[in-house]
């Protein structure tokens, strides 16, 4: 990639003549105009030589950090988020407050008190409870791999005890691990409370073996006792196993000082580039803006805010003909506010809403196109995939369910587009400590910013029409 780079750039503007030598058959086929797509690869191009995104991920990660929603950080991030926007270049920048959980983690602690007495390395989720008072709770382990084998153990065997969920989590480039594994840390203090236990501590969902707990947001239901919840870095969660492997009980230690404040104002930060044509329609870019609290959310999700700012600044070059607006969400992390609130605050325009999009999975190599068009429109998509095989993305399918923040939107018609990246890197270090500024390699964050940019150029054309989706959620 690096020395295909290299070669556009030293060939400069007659890279154009020569990819026109080369593909003529393909340019003819393409709904967009040869013109336009000499822009868009302007913009690739571009892309790979961009540093705003480092120059703005450096800025994120450094001057704000930590971002949980509610937080001093949070406020900080959005002050930063609008002055970050207007120094780019950005117009009609403004916040659109959003209310948010307002979660503080306080000091967890888990040690296994017999057989063999040792401390965990531990944290609470996010959303945990406190212990009673913040004193200790002392009882013996009840193992399960996940959700279902709960279950089957039944009352007799979970009440007045501590639940661990150990299922391990896949490591794919698609991370569709993730969503298979995620289910305990979400549900498991509800299910294991229905059960009479008195507290969960699970396996980190992440795929590392790093001594670092993975957070991540948990919920509890109004019907049942709330329990605290817990992670153990995968190495302590590795050791437990090793103790319960033998015949003797387990019994565990764990308390929590977490607290709940009143939800507090946070905001959507949002700025534009406008299109020459008023009625042209809006392309969506999004990441979120918010963080968990133990990195510095550089990989989640101030690569994507990164990234997404420095694609559309590309794109705009030169003026387009649609809108492209960033959106940078309010508290994805911690219950998806922002994404709810954009799409019921803006019904009115979805429609006008070419499509969206939305980086969320760190910047690691990008591989994958995936979509959500309608599928008369598929012709235009393809051309607008094409455009980025010289980064090693492929066609994936028309299978997208649109991003965390942008997923509201598909059922109200917005068409999806999405850059697939690598999730290995990712989920090794995804809402640990180890989220931080050094773990992002600038290459690979401008690759997947020469992704967006050749997207957001084309998308921002008459001839990027991707249709409607089905709309099965009404305003
Ligand atoms: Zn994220
Ligand atoms: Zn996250």
């Amino acid at each position: 990639m690096r020395s295909r780079s290299t070669m556009f750039a030293v060939l400069g503007s007659l890279a154009a003549l020569a990819f026109t030598a080369l593909a003529p058959l393909a340019r003819a086929q393409s709904p967009f105009p040869a013109a336009a797509l000499d822009r868009a690869r302007d913009a690739r191009e571009a892309g790979l030589q961009d540093d705003v995104a480092w120059d703005v991920l450096r800025s994120l990660t450094t001057e704000v950090g930590p971002r949980l929603a509610g937080s001093p950080g949070d406020a900080r991030a959005v002050a930063w988020a609008l002055a970050t926007m207007r120094r780019l270049g950005f117009q009609n920048v403004h916040a659109e407050s959003v209310l948010v959980p307002h979660w503080v983690r306080g000091e967890a602690r888990v040690e296994i008190l017999s057989p063999w007495p040792q401390p965990l390395v531990a944290c609470a989720l996010g959303g945990s409870v406190a212990t009673p008072n913040g004193a200790n709770i002392d009882a013996e382990i009840v193992a399960a791999q996940n959700l279902d084998e709960l279950t089957a153990l039944g009352a007799d065997r979970v009440r007045g005890r501590i639940v661990f969920f150990h299922g391990r989590m896949e490591r794919t480039r698609d991370g569709a691990g993730y969503g298979k594994a995620v289910a305990v840390r979400g549900r498991g203090a509800i299910e294991a409370a229905k059960l009479g236990a008195l507290a969960v501590v699970i396996r980190s969902i992440g795929t590392d073996s790093d001594r670092l707990p993975h957070t991540g947001g948990m919920r509890y239901d109004t019907t049942v006792t709330r329990i605290p919840a817990f992670a153990l870095s995968n190495p302590d969660a590795d050791l437990l196993e090793r103790q319960l492997a033998g015949s003797e009980p387990v019994r565990l230690r764990v308390s929590n000082t977490s607290e709940r404040l009143p939800d507090a104002w946070s905001a959507n930060v949002v700025g534009e580039f406008p299109g020459r044509d008023p009625r042209g329609g809006i392309v969506l870019m999004g990441a979120h803006l918010d963080s968990w609290d133990l990195g510095q959310g550089a990989h989640d999700d101030g690569a994507g805010v990164a990234i997404m700012l420095a694609a559309a600044k590309l794109a705009a070059r030169g003026g387009t003909a649609r809108t492209l607006r960033v959106v940078l969400f309010a508290n994805e992390e911690f219950g998806l506010s922002g994404g709810r609130d954009y799409a019921l605050r803006h019904a009115e325009e979805l429609g006008r809403h070419v499509c969206a999009m939305e980086s969320d999975l760190g910047a690691f190599a990008p591989w994958g196109f995936e979509c959500n068009v309608d599928p008369a429109r598929l012709p235009v998509a393809r051309a607008v995939a094409a455009g980025l095989e010289p980064l090693g993305v492929v066609w994936v399918g028309n299978t997208s369910a649109g991003d965390a923040d942008t997923g509201p939107l598909l059922p109200r018609g917005v068409p999806m587009i999405e850059v697939l990246t690598d999730a290995r890197p990712y989920f090794d270090l995804h809402h640990t400590a180890n989220d931080t500024f050094d773990k992002v390699d600038p290459a690979l964050l401008r690759a997947n910013v020469a992704a967006y940019a050749w997207i957001a150029s084309l998308a921002a054309r008459p001839e990027a029409d991707f249709g409607r989706r089905p709309i099965t959620v009404h305003p």
